[in-house]
């Protein structure tokens, strides 16, 4: 699965760079709100630099791909998106701790 987390993050920044039209229609279907849990800033694949305290330190000058993310790869694949609360399909159940 691992592998899978990691191609699904290049898609969704391969199509934020060369189709921002489509990524943006993608995220438009998203569902619920973002809990500001952090966990697409702390993926294996991608611990950014600009988390700090669980806070973007570059919120406004963020890249697309964090605007759009995640994406329903990401949440299916990406092992790392416990808590996240954005869904597509189906609403998520709370996390077992
Ligand atoms: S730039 Fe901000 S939103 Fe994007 S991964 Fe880093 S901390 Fe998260
Ligand atoms: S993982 Fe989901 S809920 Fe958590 S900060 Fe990222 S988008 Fe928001």
């Amino acid at each position: 699965m691992r592998i899978l987390g990691y191609l699904a993050l290049r898609y969704r920044k391969w199509l934020c760079k060369y189709f921002p039209k489509v990524a943006l229609k993608v995220y438009s279907k998203h569902k619920g709100e973002c809990n500001n849990c952090g966990d697409c800033c702390r993926t294996k694949e991608w611990n950014c630099e600009y988390l700090k305290d669980n806070k973007c330190t570059n919120y406004k000058d963020r890249p697309l791909s964090c605007k759009v993310g995640p994406f329903p790869f990401d949440l299916w694949f990406n092992e790392k998106y416990k808590n996240c609360s954005i869904y597509y399909f189906q609403k998520p159940k709370p996390h077992k701790k």
